[in-house]
């Protein structure tokens, strides 16, 4: 069958980087592609060369396979292509109707058709409702709704399900499943390979701007060959010896935990958890659950509102100096205003004891704070940007290098980390989760929050799971799922 569309040596560059290198690309009338790829390997760039948001340096595009122009996002609507970009870009005053009408110039849009659409579609919308009101899932069904509208018989989804909980992703994969029925042609950029698998027909893999994987049956290949060729060397296994040391005397105890969030409202309600030595407990919930508190509290960061904090048997009352003086580090939730100290290099943070947070005058002896750094860039491995570098003007991944390696270089009695693989590719996030159970396996109580149930259910021990500033439950991978934990997420209590 003709390709819908075809792209031949597409290459874009920006300044010395090639973002996409003589790139070939196919897809298919009603299939879905997959395109899959390591932060930084120009799934993107390919994405907006597609719509006509860049131009490329060289490169064709065949439209039915007929040579077509795309200069602009407006040429490229016209041939048919639509996009839903990784940051939504409704305008949250208006109404969803007013939003879909503002993309469609010159047609008339009544409520019911948009009603119409979106049953159509399969993807239920108010029309009359404030953007503003809508939750995530909800607007990024109105931005695709408007694209459909505008007669697209090809929609990219740059990154969609990375801002989605569990149950949204299958509403918009079963939405997606409705569209490529109905003879439409969708391309889906992810980094997870579950995703691929559970809704790609084909899958294309770059990896520095090149194509290393074209049009593949994702069935056809294995988790560990999908990902040698996004990150282009082979990356073994997590180990998956589960610990339950509930036997030893619990480096952290919580009872009755109250804490207070910075808005004055309850963060952080009548909690009870134990972490124990040996241990790595991971923490879900939707965001602002009361994870920041919980983090915070543990390490002396925030006081307890009622309720008793005990860490290595002591009581707590909000004393950071007591947490790192019994063994503790931190890995924060927002490194960039919580780890960096404007003005101070890499090996300086390095340098820095104490708390993730706060400014200290420095002493240190250079010599031997030299030598602790390259031990814990020894152990770490995570390719950290070089010591005489300002750690303010870093990227954001290599800031969160930088945390890791003074956090998780050394043996610590307990570590706290808060979504310590956010916005790090995959070989970077498997060696953080090697370190972090690098660390339970030297003894350490580890507690990990993150957004990633795939994460959380890969390295954990247990999982408590928040809701609302709630403990909900706290369960043990072997014996759950991810659509589980999702409900108890959502404080939906045990699934059925
Ligand atoms: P991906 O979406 O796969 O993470 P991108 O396409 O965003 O990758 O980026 C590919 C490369 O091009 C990266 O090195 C990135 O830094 C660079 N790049 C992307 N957009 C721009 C831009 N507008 N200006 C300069 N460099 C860019
Ligand atoms: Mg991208």
């Amino acid at each position: 069958m003709k390709p819908l569309l075809a792209v031949r040596g597409l290459t874009c560059r920006f300044g010395d980087v090639v973002a996409n290198d003589g790139i070939d690309f196919d897809v298919a009338p009603g299939e879905v592609h997959a395109v899959l790829g390591e932060n930084g390997a120009g799934k993107s760039t390919l994405m907006k060369l597609i719509y006509g948001v860049y131009r490329p340096d060289a490169g064709e595009f065949l439209v039915d396979g007929v040579p077509t122009a795309i200069g602009s996002p407006a040429a490229a609507r016209a041939a048919g292509i639509g996009m839903v970009f990784q940051d939504m870009r409704l305008v949250p005053a208006l109404t969803v109707a007013e939003n879909i009408a503002l993309a469609l110039p010159g047609c008339k849009v009544n409520k019911a058709e948009i009603t119409a659409a979106a049953e159509r579609y399969g993807l239920p919308v108010h029309p009359g409702a404030l953007v503003r009101h809508l939750s995530i899932g909800e607007r990024q069904r109105v931005e695709i709704l408007k694209v459909l509208m505008s007669g697209a018989r090809l929609l990219i989804l740059d990154e969609p399900t990375s801002v989605l909980a569990p149950q949204e992703v299958d509403a918009l994969f079963a939405a997606m499943r409705a569209l490529r029925a109905s003879g439409l042609s969708l391309v889906i950029i992810t980094h997870k390979l579950n995703e691929a698998r559970a809704i790609a027909d084909r899958v294309t893999v770059l990896r520095g701007g090149r194509v290393v994987l074209r049009d593949a049956d994702p069935a056809g290949l294995s988790d560990a060959e999908l990902v040698e060729a996004m990150v282009g060397r082979a990356v073994p296994p997590l180990p998956q010896d589960r610990k339950s040391q509930e036997t030893a005397a619990a480096v952290v105890e919580l009872r009755g935990v109250h804490v207070a969030g910075d808005r004055g409202h309850a963060a952080l309600r009548q909690v009870d958890l134990d972490l124990y030595p040996g241990e790595l407990v991971g923490v879900a919930g939707v965001a602002g659950s009361g994870q920041r508190e919980l983090c915070e509290v543990i390490l002396g960061l925030r006081k307890a509102a009622a309720g008793t904090v005990r860490l290595a048997g002591k009581a707590l009352h909000g004393q950071p100096r007591q947490a790192i003086a019994a063994g503790a580090v931190g890995v924060p939730e927002d490194p960039i205003t919580d780890a960096v100290v404007p003005g101070l290099t890499v090996l300086e943070h390095l340098a820095l004891a104490g708390a993730p947070r706060g400014r200290r005058r420095i002493g240190v002896d250079w010599r031997s704070a030299a030598a602790a750094a390259d031990r814990r860039d020894a152990t770490a491995r995570l390719r950290m940007a070089p010591r005489h570098r300002v750690l303010g003007e870093l990227s954001g991944g290599n800031i969160q290098r930088v945390v890791l390696t003074r956090a998780l270089g050394e043996p610590a009695a307990l570590v706290v980390a808060a979504y310590p693989s956010r916005g790090l590719d995959i070989a970077t996030t498997r060696r953080t989760q090697e370190l972090l159970i690098e660390q339970r396996d030297a003894g350490a109580a580890v507690l990990v929050v993150s957004e990633d149930l795939d994460e959380l259910l890969s390295i954990s021990d247990r999982i408590a799971v928040l809701h609302d500033g709630h403990l909900a439950g706290v369960v043990r991978p072997a014996e759950t799922d991810r659509y589980a934990i999702g409900q108890l997420m959502v404080g939906g209590g045990w699934a059925a």
